[in-house]
């Protein structure tokens, strides 16, 4: 029987939030995760000047924390760059790596995101690594071709058990924050190839690795998606900015569980 992986759902705020704003959001999405089952893993990843902020908020909360890039460097003379291990201090557990807009607007290479993934993993994160492709690479089938190159210039600088110690998450393009979500079979077919690519590290990381899915994740559409055998949870955007639909789709993890 396969391995039953535990669901894990994470917001990323991107650049959004005040002090005030998050406060209420950070008290409202801890509250309401306290009564979720051990089996599903929530976290918020916020924009660095706000990584104290929710320490403090959310210590000794069913809710972990974490930041959206790292520097490739320990440290050093990186003017704006948070180091990894910055983030440390602040209790962070989650770096998200290769996010399409980084991938976009700051022409991060699929080696530098592998070399974040590494700084990230030696630092004591657990990076979480953005894949996916644009409409025009899907239109013109080169979706599996897009995704291996992404995930192989990952997977080979790591070790089989460091391989092991990352979150991936499956995010097209086309569908973040568009309203269009792929359907579930579309992103289960994407999962089922990672799953693969993972085999070809090793068998553990093929079992255990936990595969987000993020694009246009609402509580409405939530459920059936994690649902899938390789969708191990999400990585949700815009509706992480509203408690009351981030909550709603944890809760779709926790009964997507209970079926799969
Ligand atoms: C994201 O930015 O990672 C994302 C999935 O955004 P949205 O849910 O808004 O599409």
């Amino acid at each position: 029987m396969a391995k039953q992986r535990a669901k894990l759902v994470v917001g990323n705020w991107k650049m959004h939030g005040r002090l005030a704003d998050n406060k209420v959001l950070l008290q409202a999405v801890s509250q309401g995760a306290g009564s979720l089952p051990e089996a599903v893993g929530v976290g918020v990843c916020v924009p660095c000047p706000y990584l104290a902020q929710a320490q403090v908020l959310l210590n000794g909360s069913r809710v972990a924390w974490g930041v959206q890039d790292v520097s490739a460097h320990e440290q050093g003379a990186f003017t704006g760059e948070v180091a990894a291990e910055m983030a440390v201090e602040f209790g962070a557990s989650y770096a998200i790596v290769g996010h399409s807009e980084r991938r976009a607007y700051h022409l991060e290479s699929a080696e530098l995101v592998a070399t974040k993934t590494l700084r990230a993993l030696e630092a004591g994160l657990t990076p979480i690594v953005c894949v996916g492709e644009t409409l025009e690479q899907r239109e013109a089938g080169e979706t599996e071709s897009v995704i291996g190159m992404q995930i192989d210039a990952v997977l080979t600088k790591l070790s089989p058990d460091q391989a092991l110690r990352i979150v991936i998450a499956y995010e097209p393009v086309w569908a973040i924050g568009t309203g269009k979500t792929a359907t579930a079979e579309q992103a289960q077919a994407v999962h089922a190839f990672l799953r693969a690519r993972l085999a070809a590290k090793s068998e553990a990381a093929a079992a255990g690795v936990v595969l987000l899915y993020g694009g246009s994740v609402k509580p409405d559409n939530a459920e059936q998606l994690f649902r899938q055998q390789d969708i191990d949870g999400g990585l949700i955007g815009g509706a992480s900015l509203k408690h009351i639909d981030f909550l709603a789709i944890c809760q779709a993890a926790v009964a997507a569980n209970a079926v799969r």
